[in-house]
């Protein structure tokens, strides 16, 4: 390098610092621009055996070449999935960022703007006109950002990354297939960072199994046809199990003498017999005696909102494994249809509680004897049935809310719970 460097003239005996300089510069970007051309030839490795698969799986040489040959790596998509979050999100955090009053009042006129498209797919797929512009509004602010990666790069690139290639080399294969199918152009075919399609974010293998073509031009247009747009999520809703003649859950207030204990996805009893377990509709009015089955879910904690959940939450949940998601697709559907906000405000966000907390909450609670499963950060299922569990022998609200004071309160059982350090107590 020094021999280049001279040819250049930057280190003639008169510039010994800036010979320095630029020399000290170059070593220090070496390695990074000798990673960066390892991973370019591991990318145009990795593009030749996919190339070879695609072929293998029917995909057709033109496509395989043009756009699957000419797809590149973006290493930003590789620095976004392997994100981590410090802290976890909050119910109050993840439903106000969400649920705006802007948004509310975008998605009613949006509601009345496109009320004989929405009224055709609600007809056809038995699922009400505002669940459909709820998912809209949440998955891409009604089509504002649907993301602009042309996604055989961001497929690509994910397939070629070792951390999930087998799931995103199916997803690549499948999009492939689409362009094969003339649903769409590849110059058009963008997305989110993961590969997520259209107004709706459907990934490829979404799009194979649901998407329709509503406007029956022969082609299903997630990006920039709105009857294919709400033909293809009422679809998807229908064979998710949306139920026609049922809503989504509702709130709820809970008596003071409620048992914590009751609640969570798992505790399922008729809507019928809640009433005997002290809840009531928002207002303290009864509710409804039917046969339903429904679960009570506090996503905020005993402090917070509860709701009642029915089946068609769950076929929510099959859209996107996400209780806060599933709650925010309801109560936005219900504002969107004229409801009122929530009648029990959510607290502010106090102390957030980091990742690493969770974690550490998690193995506390095993190493007390409460099974809070792989310690992953995530206060999931598992994590708040262990928590409550702890919370009852404790005789705390057992309501398996994941705050700094809990968390406080289980580090000190477990230092408690400890033998002692010292050899001459
Ligand atoms: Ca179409």
């Amino acid at each position: 390098m020094l021999a280049v460097m001279r040819r250049l003239s930057l280190c003639r005996p008169q510039r010994p610092a800036l010979c320095r300089l630029v020399f000290g510069v170059a070593v220090f970007l070496l390695p990074v621009i000798a990673a960066a051309a390892a991973a370019s030839d591991d990318f145009a490795a990795c593009i030749d055996r996919l190339q070879a698969r695609a072929l293998e799986e029917g995909v057709s040489e033109p496509v395989v070449r043009d756009v699957l040959g000419k797809a590149r790596r973006l290493e930003r998509v590789v620095e976004l999935d392997r994100r981590q979050p410090e802290f976890t999100a909050t119910f109050a955090d993840y439903l106000e960022r969400r649920v705006t009053e802007a948004r509310v009042a975008r998605g009613r006129a949006l509601l009345e703007e496109h009320r004989v498209l929405l009224a055709d797919a609600e007809r056809r797929f038995g699922v009400p006109r505002q669940y459909l512009v709820a998912f809209w509004g949440l998955e891409t602010n009604f089509g504002a950002v649907f993301g602009n990666i042309p996604v055989p790069d961001s497929l690509a690139t994910l397939a070629c990354d070792p951390r999930r290639s087998d799931f995103f080399t199916a997803e690549l294969i499948t999009a492939l297939r689409i362009v094969d199918a003339g649903d769409i152009e590849p110059g058009r075919m963008v997305g989110s960072w993961a590969g997520a399609m259209g107004h709706m974010q459907f990934l490829p293998s979404v799009f194979a199994r649901f998407a329709i073509d509503g406007d029956g031009d022969g082609k299903r247009d997630v990006w920039g046809s709105l009857p294919d747009v709400f033909a293809s999520a009422g679809n998807f809703l229908r064979e998710l199990g949306w139920d026609a003649g049922v809503r989504w859950g509702r709130e709820v207030l809970l008596a003071d003498s409620f048992d914590y204990a009751t609640a969570g996805p798992d505790e399922r009893r008729p809507l019928s017999q809640w009433p005997g377990f002290g809840v009531t509709d928002a207002f303290g009015k009864p509710l409804p005696a039917l046969d339903l089955p429904a679960s009570i879910l506090v996503p905020a904690g005993h402090g917070g909102p509860a709701f009642l959940v029915y089946d068609n939450f769950d076929a929510i949940m099959r859209w996107n494994r996400s209780e806060f998601y599933a709650l925010a697709v309801g109560h936005f559907a219900d504002r969107i249809a004229g409801a009122a906000p929530l009648q029990r405000r959510l607290s502010a966000d106090s102390a957030r509680v980091t990742v690493d907390e969770v974690r550490q909450l998690q193995a506390n609670l095993t190493s007390l004897g409460y099974e809070a499963g792989e310690p992953d950060g995530i206060p999931g299922p598992a994590t708040r049935k262990a928590l409550r569990r702890f919370q009852a022998d404790r005789e705390l609200v057992a309501d398996g809310y994941v705050d700094p004071a809990v968390v406080v309160a289980v580090r000190n059982a477990t230092a408690l719970a400890r033998p002692s350090q010292d050899p001459n107590p």
